[in-house]
């Protein structure tokens, strides 16, 4: 948390902040700045100029600038937001409390703050302080976002490995954007168990997860977060399968806690 779902809404809430000039920017925490960038890069590129369009890339959100009189590359804002960002524009944030994040605003969360043109505001509140902002991030160690890979594209990212189907999933230079909810989730519902090798699936089986997989983050973000998929109530010791009844099964995979249905996930 946040994941894909949640990334996707923040994107959605910057785009209220495009085409408004920004008077003012406020890096306070050096911690969370990253990739070598500093408060006076973010000040010396972004104050005067606007936000001009807004990306995602699995979990990565990138608000594109528009270049300063005389520069010939529009500059990009890098900004992830670990187990407890949110990004809020006018005070608005469009997520709601995470699932492991304290529910209240304290301005000393507040990690990065863009003053915009008229008293609106651009704000990163991040409790835990495990995201940050980047200027001009590396983008190429990520895999195509989970929302838009093809199948073709999700088969090449699982073969030639026998790590665990979970494990493959969860890492980002493969697809971007899966996080631990989601990845159990998509392979409950898809029927397929997190410990199988990734290599061995077949072509009918990487079709089938390629489905169940955009369906599930889109039933999701149409749910209002990553954390409302069927699986997740269940997720304790003596849970139940919500299809089966069966006793879910519990195990690190990929570093991650994992339930399954070992009934009808094969
Ligand atoms: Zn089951």
């Amino acid at each position: 948390m946040p994941e894909l779902p949640e990334v996707e809404t923040y994107r959605r809430v910057a785009d209220g902040a495009l085409g408004r000039t920004i008077v003012d920017v406020d890096s306070p925490d050096a911690w969370f700045l990253k990739g070598g960038t500093t408060a006076e890069d973010l000040s010396a590129t972004l104050v005067g100029s606007q936000f001009c369009g807004t990306r995602r890339i699995g979990k990565l959100l990138l608000l594109d600038v528009a270049p300063l009189a005389g520069a010939a590359v529009s500059p990009v804002v890098g900004i992830r937001f670990g187990m407890t960002g949110t990004l809020l524009v006018d005070g608005i944030d469009g997520v709601g409390p995470l699932l492991y994040g304290p529910s209240r605003r304290d301005p000393s969360w507040e990690r990065w703050r863009v003053a915009l043109d008229g008293g609106g505001t651009l704000v990163v509140h991040d409790p835990r302080r495990l995201g940050g902002v980047t200027l001009d991030p590396e983008t190429s160690d990520l895999g195509p976002d989970a929302l838009d890979i093809g199948v073709a594209a999700l088969a090449g990212a699982l073969c030639g490995s026998s790590a665990p189907l979970k494990a493959r999933l969860l890492d980002q230079s493969k697809v971007a954007g899966i996080g631990n909810l989601i990845a159990d989730e998509t392979l409950w519902r898809a029927s397929l168990s997190p410990l199988r090798s990734s290599v061995a699936l077949t072509s009918t089986e990487v079709r089938r997860l390629h489905r169940h997989l955009r369906a599930t983050l889109t039933d999701l973000m149409a749910r209002g977060g990553s954390h409302r998929g069927d699986l997740i109530d269940e997720r304790h010791p003596g849970g139940i399968c919500p299809k089966d009844g069966s006793p879910l099964a519990r195990a690190t995979v990929g570093g991650r806690t994992t339930w399954w249905c070992p009934t009808h996930q094969a």
